[in-house]
């Protein structure tokens, strides 16, 4: 029978580790905290600032919230950031994305303190990630690294291919299933014959942003499949990236959308503000 991968409980799990390594911070007197800036209002952006805010206020981590107007300028937005870093009581910085069009992400996300970037998206953690040296690393696959290891998935020496290449998933993807000794493989739009490579796969990571794309055909017998995706449907219900009716009754085990990947991304995000860089 297929194993369908239980994130909402996963998650859990490490909410409650996270919350008892805060009480622990805490009785030593340090008390962790995360700076949330969101620039502009877009509706999608205040959903996951509010549920960050939100996990924080559970596990116990005090979160600074900086909610700045559309038209804040690069420059106000820099000095911002430049004055949290310089903060002993900040421990993490996060921008949430997308910033409006007048903003380089780039420059923004390069201005964050390595050592305070718990999103992992600055190039020194990235650049660690590659090198195998700690820091901090991106929250979905570090997620999904932990949905598979809490699972029972052993991912070394297994066929691991990755459907996507973006900066925030598919490659760090890439890196951590390296790091666990498995083969690594990333497919993106301009592979020849996908299929015949995702068809190798012992474990299968999607993260394409199209809905529903990949169905049995894509799929070995017995794989492991994990759907990053998050869309609406015509019926505007949730959808992934993969077509779970038809893919699951073919996996040993698939991540449902939702209540797989989903809601390890802030349990993570939890977590590598309570672990710190101090
Ligand atoms: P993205 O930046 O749009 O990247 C998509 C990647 O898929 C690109 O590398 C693209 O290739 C590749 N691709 C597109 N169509 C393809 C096809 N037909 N065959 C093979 N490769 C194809 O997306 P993302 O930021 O990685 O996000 C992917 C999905 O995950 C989205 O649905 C997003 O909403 C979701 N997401 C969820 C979470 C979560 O917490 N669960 C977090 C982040 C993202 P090229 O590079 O060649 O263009």
């Amino acid at each position: 029978m297929t194993q369908i991968i239980d994130g909402k409980k996963i998650s859990q799990e490490i909410k409650e580790e996270v919350k008892a390594k805060v009480e622990a911070l805490q009785a030593k007197g340090i008390v962790r905290t995360l700076a949330v800036i969101q620039v502009g209002n877009d509706p999608a952006s205040a959903v996951y600032v509010n549920n960050k805010k939100k996990a924080c206020a559970y596990v116990g981590i005090r979160s600074l919230s900086y909610e700045l107007a559309e038209e804040t300028t690069q420059e106000e937005l820099l000095a911002l950031i430049g004055e949290l870093n310089q903060r002993e009581d900040v421990d993490g910085i996060l921008v949430q994305l997308p910033l409006p069009k007048h903003i380089d992400e780039d420059r923004v996300l390069l201005a964050i303190s390595p050592e305070k970037d718990v999103d992992g998206f600055h190039p020194m953690n990235v650049g660690n990630l590659s090198i195998g040296r700690p820091g901090y690393v991106s929250c979905t696959p570090a997620g999904i690294i932990e949905l598979l290891k809490r699972s029972g998935i052993a991912i070394e020496g297994k066929e691991c291919v990755v459907l996507g290449r973006s900066n925030i998933v598919g490659k760090p993807m890439a890196m951590l299933l390296l790091r666990e000794n498995g083969t690594v493989t990333v497919c993106h739009s301009r592979t020849k014959d996908v299929k015949e490579i995702t068809r190798r796969a012992d474990i299968l990571v999607v993260a394409v942003g199209k809905p529903m794309l990949v169905d049995e055909t894509y799929v070995k017998e017995g794989a492991v499949v994990i759907d990053v995706g998050i869309h609406r449907d015509a019926a505007n219900r949730l959808c992934g990236d993969v077509n779970f009716e038809r893919v699951a009754p073919h996996c040993t085990a698939i991540t449902p959308v939702p209540g797989g990947v989903g809601p390890m991304t802030i349990a993570m995000l939890m977590k590598n503000c309570a672990e710190g860089c101090r």
